[in-house]
Parts: C-alpha cells; structure tokens; sequence
C-alpha cells in the first residue's frame, strides 16, 4: 500500500535536485542547474530591506502589491509597446513556477490537448498531466532548433486547448523569430487555441536577437497568457517573483488557482521589484553583454574539451553535442563529468518525452563568476584523457 497519490507517483525527482547533490557530492564545479553564483544588485536588495523596515510585512492582494502590478505594465509598455491594465491583466505570482501551475490549471480541462515544444522546462508536463491534459510534443532538432510548418500544423486538432512557448528558450537558447511566432499565432486563431509564453529570460539575448512578445502580435492579445519573473533580470532565483499578464478573462481563470494555492507572493519582495523594474534600459544592456561575453568564453572551453557547443541566441544555457566522446548516453556523459573531471552539467534526456532525443547532447549554464568558468575552463581539458581512459576500461 502506497499513501503517495496515483497522480504524482511517476513523476521522479526534478533533474536540478539531482545534479546539485551530485555536483555538491563532489566538489563540482556546477555549471548543471541554473543560478547566478554572484549577487544581484544592491538596488534591488536596498529596496527590499527598506520595505521590510516599513513594515511591508503582511499578506499583499492577491493579485500583488500595486506598485508591482503598475511597474510590470510600464515595462511592457517601455519594452515591447504592449498596453497593459494593472489592476484587471496583471497577477504576481511565486515565481514563473507558480505562474505556469496557475495558468494549466486554470484553464486546461480533462481530455484537452497542450502542444509543448521539446526540450521541455521540467514543470511544463507535470503541470498539464496534473491537469488531466493530455500534452503533444514537437521536437526542436539541434543545430538549428527550426520549426517545420506542416509539422506544427498537423499537431492542432479540435481538442487543442493550449500551446506553450518558451522564448527565449531553456535549454537550448533558440529564440524564437517574429515569423515562427507568427505561424503560431495564425494556428492559435484558426483552432482557438491560447497561447502561453514563458519569458522569464526576454532580458538575456545575444547578437543583436529581438525577443518578440507573442501578445504584441496581431490578434494576440486576448488569447495569450504572457509569464515572466525577476529571477534572471536581477539574478536572484531564491527571491521568486512571478507575474503574469493576461486578458481579464484569462487572468480570472488563473487567479482562481492562484488564490487557493499561494493566496499571494512575499509582499516585500514585490517592492523591491517594483523598484528593480525601473532600473534604466543600460542595466538590462549591461546583462546582456555580459551573459554575451560569458558564452563566448564558456563556448570556447567546451571546443578546447572536445565538445561542439550549439550556440545559444539567448538565455543563460549552451547545448554542446557530446556524440564524438562515445558516451552511450547524456546522464552517463554527465555523471562521468561530474565524478571524473569535476564539472556539473544537466542531461537534456530530461526534457525530452522519448529520453532518446537528448542522449547526444549535454546543457552548461554560465551564469557564473567568470572565475568560475575559468575553473570549470581547467578541468574540461581533462574531458578528453577520463573520456578516452574510460573507453579503455569499458573494452577490457
Ligand atoms: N521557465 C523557465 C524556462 C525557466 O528556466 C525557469 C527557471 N527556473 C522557470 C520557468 C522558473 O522561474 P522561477 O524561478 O521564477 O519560478
Ligand atoms: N531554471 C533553472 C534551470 O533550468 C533552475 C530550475 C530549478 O532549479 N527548478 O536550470
């Protein structure tokens, strides 16, 4: 007898749990799990403190404490030219966790189809199944991660109820064009589908990319539910402060969620939002250009390892093929490389449905000191030696 409920019992243990412990287990250098390793900025924690010492403390609206709300809607109007209403569009939430659980919850029925594009964010599929949706996956294909028409197409039917959409995209840095989103918003009106659109990285993009907010699109707007958070802007992940922006009457179907599960978020950490969110346009260029650099010297490690790095367009993640090595799979490639040359990584197997479509590949996150990636740099020259001493070891 089992007290654990059939709807959570095949869902294992999140990969991120794994690695860290494995990473931590052997004095890794962690380039597995995504978080920044250097402090977010003083202004951001200045405000926090200040609102804790006004005595910000008690429960905020449910929907998020006002100056959040306005100061998500400015920044929307400043960033992408999308009017927003603060009081009906706009619900924080714990963090763009809570926000995708909210808004699956909130809107998908038993039976309805969810097209999920693969690699996949962990959460996406737990939450759909919880749901009692039922997810269909297009898979994005290395190097060019590209989307096929007629392959997209056929994925829409008459129980489509949703499309998530990661831009830009966790693991493999693929940002999506004005052109992909389009064809994705014309399914969505032809099928009446609704839109969800993960951006907690719409900050963190390279080589002159544009991130497109799908909302902005033609028709969009009241039928996308758009999640971002201040985790990776402010590079501070423990804090999870999410939002999310909607039509009123989608906004209504995840609030009702929202107020059951979390009730609110954290009513001084709000504030301290409200104020980042402001920071000038040169904070959000200054990110960028150094996650830029930080790819660019982690990409060059990964070919000195012997790795192919597919070069992201955005987020903090590589994806490196890692087939030349002659690994059988990603999770034994990068339990090898945690153990053997002290360097953590994530095995994308585990965003995958069919694990078989990311057992060539491995995910390296730089949001790192670049001290840290110097060190990691230092250990991936040994990749090559344990790679091949092991090889020896397996054939005797
Ligand atoms: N979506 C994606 C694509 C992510 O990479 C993350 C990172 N954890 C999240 C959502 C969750 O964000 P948060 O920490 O704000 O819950
Ligand atoms: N978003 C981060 C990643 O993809 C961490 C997520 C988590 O730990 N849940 O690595």
């Amino acid at each position: 007898m089992t007290y654990m409920a059939q709807r959570v019992s095949n869902f294992g243990t999140t990969i991120f749990f794994e690695m860290t412990d494995l990473a931590n287990r052997h004095q890794a250098v962690n380039l597995g799990q995504g978080f920044p390793n250097f402090p977010g900025p003083d202004f951001l924690k200045q405000a926090a403190i200040e609102a804790i010492q006004d005595d910000v403390n008690q429960y905020a609206p449910g929907s998020g404490r006002p100056r959040l709300r306005e100061a998500i809607a400015h920044k929307m109007a400043r960033f992408y030219g999308l009017p927003v209403d603060p009081d009906s569009e706009v619900t924080v939430t714990h963090g763009a966790t809570e926000a995708i659980f909210a808004t699956i919850l909130g809107l998908v029925n038993p039976g309805d189809e969810v097209i999920i594009f693969e690699p996949y964010y962990d959460s996406y599929v737990p939450a759909v199944q919880i749901a009692g949706g039922v997810p269909r996956f297009y898979t994005l294909r290395p190097p060019n991660w590209a989307i096929d028409r007629k392959e997209l197409t056929a994925l829409f039917s008459d129980k489509t109820k949703l499309i998530l959409i990661n831009t830009p995209h966790n693991p493999t840095g693929k940002v999506y064009s004005e052109d992909e989103l389009s064809l994705i918003a014309d399914l969505c009106q032809t099928h009446n589908v609704i839109a969800v659109t993960d951006e907690v990285y719409e900050h963190i993009i390279f080589d002159g990319a544009k991130h497109v907010c799908m909302a902005t699109l033609p028709g969009m707007s009241t039928r996308t539910v758009t999640i971002s958070s201040a985790g990776k802007t402010f590079s501070m992940t423990g804090w999870k402060v999410g939002w999310t922006i909607a039509s009123p009457e989608l906004t209504q179907a995840l609030f009702r969620v929202h107020q059951f599960m979390v009730y609110c978020g954290a009513a001084p950490l709000q504030e301290g939002v409200a104020t980042a969110l402001q920071a000038p346009h040169t904070y959000y260029t200054d990110l960028a250009a150094m996650y830029e650099s930080n790819r660019d010297f982690l990409a060059n490690a990964l070919l000195k390892a012997g790795l192919t790095p597919i070069m992201p367009k955005g987020t903090y993640f590589i994806m490196a093929d890692i087939g030349q090595l002659g690994f059988p799979d990603d999770v034994t490639f990068c339990r090898h490389l945690t153990a053997e040359v002290g360097v953590a990584a994530i095995p994308p197997s585990a965003f995958y449905h069919n694990p078989a479509d990311g057992a060539t590949l491995a995910r390296f996150a730089f949001c790192k000191t670049r001290e840290t990636l110097e060190e990691a740099a230092r250990r991936l020259v040994k990749l090559k030696h344990s790679a091949a001493s092991r090889k020896l070891t397996m054939s005797n």
